[in-house]
């Protein structure tokens, strides 16, 4: 990750932290059995098995971060969910679109002893009509021979197929270097690049109430549908006028569909989730405040922080709370929801339409602080007073000396800290805590990064 760069003295890595590119994002599709988890394995280095030879496996993870040849990127894993014979073209063709939708470029993975499909050709149209970048992987190529099958892709109309076996590696160097070479250097979707009404993303776990909320605040306040402003760019965003200003609530087709598949309904979501959270600023984690939090919420809360959004947390549905329950609620919240202890909480009830005017002001909040940029001068003389109070601890009779500090970036913010020595992981949590003790950052994921210099 940008850590270890950032140690190993990579200069790129620094450049890229000090640009606040938001990483680009590959998306990994293709008909189930493909192999497109395995490939995705091998890209991400993942070692435990989670490739397993029978139907039913599912699980919910849809983003790893990865790096190849020196690039940080993120690759998209769409093979996570169950395969349904009946209606798998139509299944196939929306889980590819949405991942089509968030991605810069595309690995579009067809098993070469099988030969295009029907439903390959169906994902293929996606392809075209995105115009993203595409690179075609010929899997389940293991040995020279097969290498003819590979080429019977060349059928596909999508250029060059790389013959490649996820399986036991072979090939897999040319096809991530074409997929370096498709993909862009910043993200498409740059929160930094794009101007515009701030972009809000309503995600949670299916039933938590976002599309009750989505109509709540569409419907109190005036809905901008006419995009020939120019405003909004993509016709399954919104724009919401709330509080006299122009918000964009990105993804929100997604919502107003309301699918709900029972089969690897929990994959779908994430996928979801992940494609609202590429488009965002900020996101609104809607939990249900009258049951206990379940393993989805808390994944969806780590998908937002990890992909460096601004954050607010709505416990939904509070009029059906009763007063029994609250100090167990907050017990819950100080041990589940420890990970985002800064992000400000509104307590809403989607369906009344109670406290809804809490939200743009906790919105407003979470993505000032995502914005903030802490002056250079300000930074060090902070660190200083900190780190003469609490030296980092000896080790082995040597203790590393912090020199100096900066912020390479906002949204969010990124802190560089140069010093002789390695950090202990344990010294940068309490520099962080430090850190929001004085400064705030309330609704934002900070991240420090250390940078030894001899
Ligand atoms: P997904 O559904 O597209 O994610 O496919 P998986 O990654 O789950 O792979 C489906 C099956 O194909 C598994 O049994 C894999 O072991 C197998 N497989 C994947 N890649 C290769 C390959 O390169 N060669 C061979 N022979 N089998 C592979
Ligand atoms: P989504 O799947 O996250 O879009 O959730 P929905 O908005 O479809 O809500 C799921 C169910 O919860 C529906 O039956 C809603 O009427 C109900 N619901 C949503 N918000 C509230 C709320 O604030 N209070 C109560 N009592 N029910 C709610």
């Amino acid at each position: 990750d940008d850590d270890h760069a950032l140690l190993a003295g990579d200069p790129d890595a620094l450049a890229r932290a000090a640009s606040m590119a938001p990483l680009p994002v590959l998306a990994v599709v293709g008909r189930p059995n493909v192999g497109k988890s395995t490939l995705v394995n091998r890209i991400i280095g993942r070692r435990e098995a989670v490739v397993e030879d029978k139907p039913g496996v599912t699980r919910d993870r849809v983003s790893y971060p990865a790096e190849w040849g020196g690039r940080n990127f993120m690759v998209v894993d769409t093979g996570g969910w169950e395969v349904d014979a009946r209606g798998l073209d139509a299944r196939v063709a929306e889980q590819s679109e949405i991942a089509i939708g968030l991605a810069d470029a595309i690995m579009f993975v067809v098993d070469a002893t099988v030969g295009p499909t029907a439903t390959d050709e169906k994902v293929v149209k996606l392809l075209r009509k995105s115009g993203k970048p595409v690179v075609l992987c010929a899997n389940k190529v293991d040995g020279p021979r097969a290498e003819a099958d590979a080429s019977e892709l060349w059928s596909l109309g999508l250029g060059e197929p790389y013959p490649v076996s996820a399986l036991h590696g072979r090939g897999t160097g040319d096809l991530l270097e074409a997929a370096m070479k498709a993909l862009p250097t910043t993200s498409e979707h740059g929160v930094a690049i794009q101007q515009g009404p701030r972009r809000v993303a309503l995600v949670g776990r299916p039933n938590v109430g976002k599309s009750s909320l989505l109509n709540k605040v569409a419907g109190s306040e005036r809905v901008v549908v006419d995009s020939t402003a120019g405003t909004t760019r993509d016709p399954v965003d919104e724009l919401i006028v709330l509080k006299g200003k122009p918000w964009t609530f990105v993804d929100t087709a997604g919502i107003r569909r309301r699918v709900h598949q029972t089969q690897g309904a929990d994959f779908y979501a994430s996928l979801r989730t992940q494609a609202a959270i590429e488009k965002a600023e900020v996101a609104v984690v809607l939990l249900d405040a009258s049951v206990s939090l379940t393993e989805q919420d808390t994944r969806v809360i780590s998908q937002v922080i990890e992909s460096g959004r601004a954050v607010v947390i709505a416990y939904n549905k509070w009029d059906l709370m009763d007063e029994d329950r609250r100090p167990y609620l907050e017990r819950e919240i100080e041990k589940e929801l420890v990970q985002v202890q800064w992000a400000p909480r509104v307590n809403i009830s989607a369906m009344t339409g109670w406290h809804m005017d809490r939200l743009v002001p906790a919105l407003e909040r979470s993505l000032e602080s995502w914005d903030t940029r802490i002056s250079t001068g300000k930074l060090n003389s902070f660190l200083g007073e900190l780190v003469a109070a609490h030296p980092h601890p000896l080790r082995g009779g040597k203790q590393p000396r912090i020199l100096f500090a900066t912020q390479a970036s906002t949204r969010p913010p990124r802190f560089v800290i140069f010093s002789t020595g390695f950090l202990e992981a344990g010294y940068r949590r309490f520099i962080e805590r430090r850190l929001r003790e004085t400064f705030g950052f309330e609704g934002s994921p900070i991240s420090i990064s250390v940078r030894v210099r001899e």
